[in-house]
């Protein structure tokens, strides 16, 4: 892969245009020509020939000085050079040929292939005149149409334009399919990048170009993985190497909405949603990846003003709530309230409460959405923890008529912030109790396993489909059969717990079956 450092756009192009042109080495074209004409010449000394100075022997010591140019030039020669390398070769083919005994005119079908196959018909018609000039011409005028084989001398230069002619017309055909190809990838909206085996980039369009400009100012070596202005969803964390969708993908990771930001000035900075799929052969085996780029900056800024506009309205209500709240607290603990009147202020405070709630869990998923939830740790009593919470929500499960079992040890030291473990373990054992049916039990465990806490609460509800599993912990999400079922909730809880375990440096997971019950499984480290 040239190196195709440089500034600005015109580097993003030139990688366009080497990665989309398809070049052969004039190294491997010269060898093989090579090898032929070397063939010939042992051939016809082994059929008598004597090796001494004719023009055949010149021949070869000329095609192995050309192909010495082109090892000597590391393959590196402009498309008209190798054009000329090919000339050349019909003239050997020509020289040998000037051997009375006859010499393979054959052989210059070779670089008329090769003509046709580099530049098309007028590669056609240059190894037509070529040969014409070279090979045949040349023969009669010295052997004479007496010592010439004349069938031959026709022959040859019409099959090498035949043949030349051929392969210039399929490569055209190549060629229109690649500019509709390359049309049609440079129309979609999308950028899109195909890596090869070793993660070298082998084509990238023209909506991609664009992103690898704004990532890349100072040129890219067209290798997976190169670090540049590229980063995390955080808009500032920069993406270590092995986190870069392309470096990922050229391991063979598939995967899904990646979502990075590409650029460092705030104005015209990209945030792109990246999906990778592995190109596999027949028998499986990697052979490269696609990477589609998609720009979501509208979405994601969309999403920014929705998510400070619900946080600042929440805010705003939580201070009169509070008051409200706290009223309706201090009326019902009045005794002079009429009984007509408590059992009204019973159904506002209720409402009252569940409002703040609703408040409260917006305002933690603005908090948890705004970057990782600051933690104030200290140590304290897990089993201790779990069996409070297990208190405090048990009137509620016989209310409903679910039974509630703890299984714990007596004590188990953890580092923690203790309101917001509470928060999780709270928001599990009421789910459990309003996905499950009267009669039916939740199980809560809790222990400790290398070096991991694991709290476990097991219900016998009506359990979660698992194309539903998926989207468990996104924002607003409810399950069909919750809604179904019209039971209460917005969709937040789980959320918010996930955001607290994982500010924890633990992971929350979940078995479940329709219709039988779920198992949620929090996994908390111990020392933090
Ligand atoms: P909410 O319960 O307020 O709807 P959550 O975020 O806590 O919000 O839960 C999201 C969804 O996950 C619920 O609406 C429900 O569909 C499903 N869910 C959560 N816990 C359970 C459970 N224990 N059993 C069955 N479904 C559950």
């Amino acid at each position: 892969m040239p190196d195709v450092g440089g500034s600005g756009r015109s580097w993003a192009t030139a990688l366009r245009g080497v990665l989309l042109a398809s070049t052969a080495d004039p190294r491997a074209i010269q060898a093989g020509f090579t090898l032929l004409a070397c063939v010939d010449a042992v051939l016809r000394y082994a059929g008598g020939v004597r090796p001494g100075f004719s023009p055949p022997t010149v021949a070869v010591f000329l095609v192995l000085v050309l192909f010495g140019a082109t090892v000597l030039a590391r393959g590196r020669l402009p498309v008209a050079a190798v054009g000329a390398l090919l000339v050349a070769d019909i003239g050997v083919v020509g020289l040998a040929r000037l051997e009375p005994n006859g010499g393979a005119g054959l052989l210059a079908v070779v670089p008329a292939l090769w003509l046709g196959r580099l530049h098309g018909r007028r590669g056609a018609l240059v190894a037509a005149v070529a040969t014409l000039a070279l090979v045949t011409v040349p023969g009669l005028l010295y052997a004479g149409v007496e010592g010439m084989n004349l069938t031959r001398s026709v022959i040859i230069p019409v099959i090498t334009t035949i043949a030349a002619l051929a392969v210039a017309g399929g490569m055209e055909q190549v060629e229109h399919q690649r500019r509709v190809s390359e049309a049609t990838l440079d129309t979609v909206d999308v950028g899109l990048v195909l890596l090869d085996e070793a993660g070298s980039y082998v084509a990238i369009n023209r909506r991609h170009a664009d992103f690898m400009t704004l990532a890349y100012p100072d040129g890219h070596a067209g290798r997976a993985g190169q670090p540049g202005l590229v980063y995390d969803a955080d808009r500032v964390t920069p993406l270590p190497r092995e986190s870069m969708p392309t470096y990922r993908a050229a391991r063979g990771e598939e995967f899904d909405d990646c979502r990075i930001w590409v650029g460092d000035d705030p104005l015209t900075q990209r945030a792109l949603s990246v999906s990778a799929r592995s190109v596999r052969d027949e028998a499986g085996r990697f052979t490269g990846a696609a990477l589609a780029y998609k720009d979501v900056t509208e979405l994601m800024r969309a999403m920014e003003v929705k998510d400070e506009f619900v946080a600042s309205v929440s805010h705003e209500l939580r201070t009169p709530l509070t008051s409200i709240v706290g009223y309706v607290q201090m009326l019902r603990e009045d005794d002079a309230v009429a009984p007509r009147a408590a059992r009204q202020l019973e159904v506002v405070d209720r409402n009252a409460n569940r409002l703040m709630r609703l408040i409260t869990d917006l305002l933690d998923t603005a908090q948890i959405e705004a970057g990782p939830v600051g933690m104030s740790r200290s140590s304290g009593d897990l089993a201790a923890l779990v069996r409070d919470c297990a208190d405090a929500v048990r009137p509620s499960y016989r209310a409903a008529g679910i039974g509630l079992e703890v299984t714990a040890p007596d004590t188990l030291p953890a580092l923690l912030d203790r309101p917001r473990i509470e928060q999780v373990v709270d928001n599990l054992l009421t789910n459990a109790m309003k996905y499950s049916a009267t009669g039916s039990v939740v199980r809560v465990g809790l222990a400790l396993a290398d070096g991991r806490v694991e709290l476990t609460v097991a219900d016998q509800g009506i359990g979660i489909s698992a194309a539903d599993r998926d989207r468990l912990f996104t924002r607003f999400f409810r399950s069909r059969e919750a809604e179904e079922r019209s039971i209460q909730g917005v969709g937040l809880g789980l959320s918010i717990t996930r955001g607290i375990v994982e500010a924890h440096g633990g992971r929350i997971e979940v078995d479940s079956e329709l219709g039988i019950g779920s198992t949620f499984r929090v996994r908390l480290p111990v020392t933090g």
